[in-house]
């Protein structure tokens, strides 16, 4: 089908709910897409922090035909080999005891929630339900993680929303004081805020909750939905903030395109969800167990310590271009904030930039590259080649 055919029949028949950009996808290959009319675009988004090994990656279809081919479903009521492995992986390479499966970053996330707030009531009762989150947060779209993410814009329309959070400001140790209280069971955040603009929360105030955390028998919920599976240079954030998190979420990158996410816990929490308590159709699915195993295997040291050369790289090259409608750069690891300034928001730029055939994505007011963990030199000095040449016409401000 041509664009125009498939944009028809799409804009007749799929609620409108996503602004998009004007281009239909069919295949790729590493970085590197091509849409259905031909034209080659270098991924920097890897739909937004999914496809950690880029596309079409040989081992990752095997995984994934194999355990098709095998059983590529069956509930939760059975063991599976994927499943058990994958939640060995997890924890051997963190520290954490145990694992619990979903299909997605809210999924992830509610599950952090619920074992944050029932772990509160086992030991204390009702009434210690709240979760402290930080202003400017991402958490997900279901009405509980959209009232945890601390964002006036996603706080409309759905009333009513799930009660229970208060909001911090990230980086403000004392903005955390003050909203405590006696009935706080719980603070959720993520150390890189993604959506809100790549910000890296600092070490400090990070290493300062977790004393908090410590100290009033909180538990120190860490988002990773996108920070995780090595996209900061580590395989997970928190590894670099040296913290003891009680409980990880994790989703995006993990099955390196296919649906998965869930919670890791320590030991404390190991108990909490007893049978019943908790549970989900598909999560822990096995095709997508076996694709998160072949996932973690790929993502071991040596490709973690080039994350980080990468991540170096491309901000280097970004802030040596001295782009009048670009500012400084930001984030970790191959997480990658720019800000934006002038007369052009994120947004056109980001249209620009695909125009001319380099992928990326806007977070808060600035632009935001997520490449796959796997880009290749070549296809990093394509897109910076296309980066410049793009925004070069841009004006300031
Ligand atoms: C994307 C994201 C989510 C939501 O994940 P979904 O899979 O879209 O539900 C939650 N938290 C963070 C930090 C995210 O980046």
């Amino acid at each position: 089908m041509t664009f125009e055919e498939i944009k028809a029949l799409d804009d007749q028949y799929v609620m409108h709910a996503y602004g998009r950009f004007q281009v239909a996808m069919d295949h790729g290959k590493g970085a590197t897409v091509w849409d259905v009319n031909g034209k080659k675009y270098i991924d920097f988004t890897s739909g937004i922090g999914v496809c950690s090994l880029g596309y079409g990656d040989e081992g990752w279809q095997q995984a994934i035909a194999d355990q098709a081919a095998k059983l590529g479903h069956i509930s939760n009521l059975f063991y599976t080999e994927p499943y058990a492995k994958v939640a060995q992986k997890l924890c051997t390479r963190t520290g954490m005891s145990n694992v619990m499966f979903a299909n997605s970053g809210a999924e992830g996330n509610e599950a952090m929630i619920k074992l944050a707030r029932k772990y509160s009531y086992d030991k204390y009762g009702k009434g210690r339900g709240t979760v402290i989150t930080l202003r400017n947060s991402f958490h997900g779209r279901t009405i509980t993680t959209l009232a945890a993410t601390g964002q006036d814009k996603f706080h409309d329309y759905f009333f009513p929303f799930t009660e229970g959070f208060r909001y911090a400001n990230a980086n403000d140790l004392d903005s955390v004081e003050e909203v405590a209280g006696h009935d706080v069971c719980a603070v959720m955040m993520e150390l890189v805020q993604g959506e809100g603009g790549v910000l890296p929360l600092d070490k400090k105030f990070v290493q300062g909750v977790a004393d908090l955390c410590q100290k009033r028998d909180w538990l120190l919920l860490i988002d990773e939905v996108q920070t995780g599976v090595g996209r900061t240079g580590t395989l997970f954030a928190f590894q670099q903030y040296d913290i003891s998190p009680d409980v990880v979420s994790f989703a995006k990158g993990i099955a390196g395109g296919l649906p998965f996410g869930g919670v890791m816990a320590n030991e404390k929490c190991r108990d909490v969800f007893t049978p019943g308590t908790h549970g989900t159709t598909f999560g822990g699915n096995p095709v997508s167990a076996a694709a998160a195993c072949y996932v973690l295997d790929r993502i071991d040291d040596a490709l973690l310590e080039q994350v980080k050369e990468k991540g170096a790289y491309i901000r280097q090259k970004v802030e040596e271009m001295d782009l009048p409608c670009l500012g400084k750069t930001l984030g970790l690891g191959l997480m990658i904030g720019v800000e934006v300034k002038g007369e052009k928001t994120n947004r056109e730029l980001a249209a620009a930039l695909i125009d001319n055939g380099l992928l990326c994505l806007t977070a808060g007011a600035g632009l935001r590259f997520l490449p796959p963990l796997v880009i290749t030199q070549e296809e990093m000095d394509e897109a910076l080649a296309i980066l410049q040449r793009t925004l070069s016409s841009f004006k300031g401000v």
